[in-house]
């Protein structure tokens, strides 16, 4: 049986967290990062987290696309990031709504975020360390996803969040400005960049102290 190790991943909200909000739009050329994407995204794949998008997709039950339009979207946000040296892993879409007009699609699921179902699904198909992995979202039902999984979540608080019903499930373990800020509290708790500043701290003794008894 072959072992293997479960990795860390980022969670990726899509809309207001990875590309800028317009409702249910599938049309790539509308699509753009959001502020500090470009830079920040290339420090997680370089410290080896997959990056896994996980987003509420309604505007199929809803019937305002087909679910066959969200490819375009992946394949955009793919290219887009590829520039920047990054690449998403996989993308998981909830295409439901309980008030849909689609039949094949209204559903009350477990996979609409504040559920965890997506999440769930991709820790299994990609052999994910939940409890070394991140949520990032701009809404409280991205967090209680993330929380439900077991992940630590960071909340950026741009404005698209504005009922603000909390809970345990719902509180944020960081709230923070943007997307960059976001990235720097998850390498500051990385064992990988903390080895990586200990190594280009400057050195205390040039040679081993002798008051130490390691040296
Ligand atoms: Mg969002
Ligand atoms: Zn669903």
């Amino acid at each position: 049986m072959a072992l293997i190790c479960p990795t860390p991943a980022v969670f990726l909200d899509k809309d207001g967290t990875l590309i800028d909000d317009l409702p249910y739009n599938v049309d790539p050329d509308k699509i753009r990062l959001t502020p500090g994407v470009a830079e920040a995204l290339p420090l997680l794949t370089k410290a080896g987290y997959r990056l896994i998008v996980i987003s509420n997709q309604p505007g199929v039950a809803l019937g305002y696309f087909d679910q066959a339009a969200l490819s375009q979207v992946e394949q955009r946000i793919s290219t887009l990031l590829a520039g920047h040296g990054v690449r998403i892993d996989d993308y998981y879409w909830c295409p439901h709504h309980p008030r849909g007009t689609i039949p094949a699609h209204t559903a009350v699921c477990s996979c609409r975020k504040p559920m965890p179902g997506l999440i769930l699904r991709a820790a299994q198909e990609h052999a994910i360390d939940l409890s070394r992995s991140w949520f990032i979202g701009d809404i409280l039902h991205d967090v209680e996803a993330g929380r439900r999984a077991g992940c630590r979540t960071i909340l950026i608080d741009n404005g698209n969040e504005t009922e603000w019903l909390t809970s345990a499930e719902r509180h944020p373990h960081w709230v923070v400005a943007g997307m960059r800020e976001a990235v720097n509290v998850i390498t500051a708790a990385d064992p990988f960049y903390r080895l990586a500043r200990r190594a280009a701290a400057p050195r205390q003794f040039e040679r081993p102290c002798a008051e130490c008894s390691d040296g």
